[in-house]
C-alpha cells in the first residue's frame, strides 16, 4: 500500500459510514502507519484515516476495473490514487481526524488564512511573512507555519519552492517584497490548481503532475537535473528539491563565512 499510495494524489474517496471529515481530492498521502491490526493513512495536510481491522477487516489493493474479491456491501473505505484502488472491507472502526486541529485551539494564538480558499486574503499573508518574527527561518518551514498561513502542506510546499526556484536553504528574511508576493501568489495558484484538477468533471479526472515531491532520483522536468530528498530536522518530514535549478537564496552561498566544503545533507 505504501508503494501504491504514498506521494500520490487522492482522486476518489468513498466511505459510506465515515466518522469525521473526508480527505480533500488532490491531497497527497504522505505516510502510512501500521500498528498491529490498526492501519492509518496520513495526508499531507494532517488528515488521518484510522482503520481498526480487528479480526475481520482487511485492505485490498486493486487496479481500476479489477474484480474485487469481496462484495461491495462490505466496503468501509475506498481510495483511488493514480492507477491504484485501495479498498478497506469489514473494518471494526473507520474514522478520520486531524493531527493539527490548530484552528480549534484559539489558545495557541492566531492562525493565518487558509490559502486553499479562493477568498483567502493573500495580502495579509504577504505582510505577515515580511514581518516574520524569525528572519533566519527557512522559507519551507515558514510555509508550513499555521500562524502565517494554513492549508498548504508539505507536498505543495515543496512544489511551491520548486516553482520559485528557491533553495531549501533559503531564509525568509533574505526575500525581497517582490519575492514574497511571488511566493504567496504561486502557493495559492499551485495548490488550488492541483486540488481543482483532482475533482472529477464530465470530461476528465487527470491529476496535475507533481514536479519534485516523491520524485527523488528522477529527472527534473525543468532543467534535467536529478531531484534530491532529505529529511527535515525540524519536523521529520521529507523535503524534495532539484539541486540544479533550485539555487535561489541558498543561504550556504549567501553566508559571509561559508563553511568549508559542501554542507552535510543532514544540515537541512
Ligand atoms: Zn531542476
Amino acid at each position: 500500500m505504501r508503494t501504491a499510495l504514498i506521494g500520490r494524489q487522492t482522486l476518489r474517496f468513498e466511505s459510506p459510514r465515515l466518522t469525521g471529515p473526508a480527505p480533500r481530492l488532490g491531497r497527497v498521502v504522505e505516510r502510512i502507519d501500521c500498528r498491529g491490526r490498526d492501519l492509518d493513512l496520513i495526508w499531507d495536510d494532517g488528515l488521518v484515516l484510522h482503520t481498526a481491522l480487528r479480526r475481520s477487516g482487511t485492505w485490498h489493493l486493486y487496479r481500476p476495473g479489477d474484480r474485487w474479491r469481496r462484495p461491495q456491501r462490505e466496503v468501509n473505505a475506498l481510495l483511488e490514487a493514480d492507477d491504484w484502488v485501495a479498498v478497506c472491507f469489514n473494518a471494526a472502526e473507520v474514522e478520520t481526524f486531524r493531527t493539527v486541529p490548530i484552528d480549534r485551539h484559539p489558545s495557541r494564538g492566531r492562525v493565518g488564512p487558509d490559502i486553499s480558499e479562493p477568498d483567502a486574503e493573500l495580502d495579509l499573508i504577504v505582510e505577515d511573512l515580511l514581518a516574520y518574527p524569525n528572519p533566519a527561518a527557512r522559507v519551507r518551514d515558514v510555509l508550513l507555519d499555521p500562524r502565517s498561513l494554513r492549508g498548504l502542506g508539505n507536498v505543495y510546499a515543496a512544489e511551491v519552492m520548486w516553482a520559485n526556484r528557491l533553495s531549501p536553504w533559503a531564509r525568509i528574511g533574505d526575500l525581497a517584497r517582490s519575492d514574497v508576493i511571488m511566493l504567496v501568489n504561486t502557493a495559492a495558484r499551485v495548490l488550488r490548481s492541483h486540488l481543482a484538477a483532482a475533482v472529477p468533471t464530465p470530461y476528465s479526472r487527470e491529476a496535475l503532475p507533481l514536479e519534485v515531491y516523491g520524485r527523488n532520483g528522477q529527472m527534473c522536468r525543468r532543467c534535467g537535473g536529478t531531484v534530491d530528498v532529505a529529511r527535515s530536522k525540524l519536523d521529520g518530514r521529507l523535503v524534495y528539491w532539484c539541486p540544479e535549478c533550485q539555487t535561489r537564496m541558498d543561504r550556504r552561498l549567501l553566508d559571509d563565512t561559508p563553511p568549508a566544503g559542501a554542507p552535510a545533507r543532514d544540515d537541512l
